[in-house]
């Protein structure tokens, strides 16, 4: 369903790192994920973003220059249910809902490099912008 706040017509990746110390993202390594995400899915993505702390001001601020209703984005971080909460300033800072057709968020916890990569493969696959 069409939402008030404009159809996105692309796809973008914006990676929290929690720190890079988080122990449950203990076998994620960053930076071959997203040089992995780069070099292979590159051309379904608008772009490509690595913070390590989206949840805090800093974080939100960047949040808050990145994000557009144009865009829906994939945000590989901490479990889902957490995200929407921690994220939710961000969010509400860009004026950018956080629906299924703007944001899919991705649980880098207890996961490693190949599982998330491989779910980030899958959500930008359908190749349809506005649509999981
Ligand atoms: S948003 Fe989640 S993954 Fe990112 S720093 Fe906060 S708790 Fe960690």
């Amino acid at each position: 369903m069409a939402s008030e706040m404009g159809q996105p017509k692309g796809r973008a990746v914006l990676f929290c790192a929690c720190s890079g110390a988080c122990p449950s993202m203990e076998k994620i390594d960053f930076w071959a994920l997203a040089e992995r995400v780069r070099l292979e899915l590159g051309d379904k993505v608008e772009f490509l973003a690595l913070h390590p702390r989206l949840c805090e001001g800093d974080g939100e601020k960047l949040m808050e220059r990145l994000l557009t209703p144009t865009l829906k984005f994939i945000t590989p971080a901490c479990a889902e249910k957490r995200q929407e909460k921690l994220l939710r300033d961000g969010f509400a800072k860009a004026g950018v809902p956080m629906d299924e057709e703007h944001w899919i968020p991705i649980s880098m916890a207890q996961q490693d490099t190949e599982a998330v990569f491989a779910r980030i493969k899958a959500a930008l696959a359908d190749g349809a912008p506005g649509k999981e």
